[in-house]
């Protein structure tokens, strides 16, 4: 996957506080705020939306993530960092991974998505659940500006057996074919459809209660602003690892430890040592 560092470099700052790499044309939240973090989140959804890649339905989504981030205490919890490894491990062992990006996802992360395709030599492909072809363009545009040389969605050539017209466009050459797929924050209809198609998917989502969580061969119960990074950290220490060590940490995975863990700290509060 080649990219082009230097638009990545110019539209993005590094170096910031916290973790939450500020993009150049952002608004100012001043950084002592002490919800700085979460502020800078609201304002990439809004300008989400005035941009045209996110939908407004995306801001309900938002809120709602928001909502259970601050039950998880806004940290990645020792269970969703487990799933992140093994994340990784079925991404550098895939023959074929694929990166599926929406509104959300690309008004959040779009230069941590490039990163994670070029650590794992992954496809990135926009796949709505809202589809129209002007906000697939806008979203595919948007990813190039951060750096992605290819972006695929825009073929929409092959139907995910089960849904309905619009819902089930992808491309042929890409999540079609795909054997990993990575969908953050997907509808539960989705996810379950591509389950059934017997790909294995990566999911990150907050909600362990969530049907696309639940259908996960790895549910990662964190924050994308979170999670994409560290999958992504995953993979480049993983990176020339023997197939055994890939498959060893694949194995050990235990997805329902993970969604339980999870739902326990939503309900308990950081109480328990078993996470
Ligand atoms: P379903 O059970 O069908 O999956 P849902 O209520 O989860 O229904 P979705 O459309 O999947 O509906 O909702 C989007 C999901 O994305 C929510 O579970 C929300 O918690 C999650 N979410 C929103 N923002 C983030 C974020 N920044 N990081 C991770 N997850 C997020
Ligand atoms: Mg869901």
């Amino acid at each position: 996957m080649r990219t082009r560092r230097a638009a990545r470099r110019g539209a993005v700052f590094l170096a910031v506080r916290g973790g939450l790499a500020r993009m150049s044309d952002e608004v100012d939240v001043p950084e002592d705020h002490p919800r700085y973090q979460s502020l800078l989140t609201r304002h990439r959804i809004e300008a989400g939306v005035e941009k045209g890649i996110t939908s407004t339905q995306g801001l309900i989504a938002e809120g709602r993530g928001e909502a259970f981030d601050y039950l998880l205490g806004e940290e990645t919890i020792p269970s969703a960092d487990r799933a992140a490894r093994a994340a990784a491990a079925h991404f550098l062992l895939a023959e074929h991974p694929v990166i599926s990006v929406n509104g959300n996802v690309a008004a959040l992360v779009p230069g941590e998505v490039v990163e994670l395709a070029e650590a794992t030599d992954a496809d990135i492909e926009v796949n709505l659940f809202g589809r129209t072809e002007e906000r697939v363009r806008a979203i595919a545009a948007h990813l190039r500006e951060y750096g992605a040389s290819e972006v695929k969605g825009l073929t929409a050539d092959a139907r995910i057996p089960g849904l309905s017209h619009e819902r089930a466009k992808v491309d042929r050459d890409g999540i079609y074919d795909a054997d990993v797929v990575l969908v953050p924050l997907e509808d539960g209809d989705r996810a379950e459809a591509l389950g059934e198609m017997g790909k294995t998917e990566v999911v990150i989502d907050l909600n362990p209660l969530s049907r696309s969580a639940r259908v996960a061969t790895v549910p990662i119960i964190d924050n994308i602003l979170r999670a994409l990074p560290n999958v992504a950290r995953h993979a480049r220490d993983l990176s020339g690892s023997p197939r055994e060590t890939l498959t060893e940490i694949v194995e050990g995975f235990d997805r329902e430890g993970a969604l339980d863990a999870a739902e326990r700290r939503l309900r308990e509060g950081a109480t328990r040592e078993s996470e």
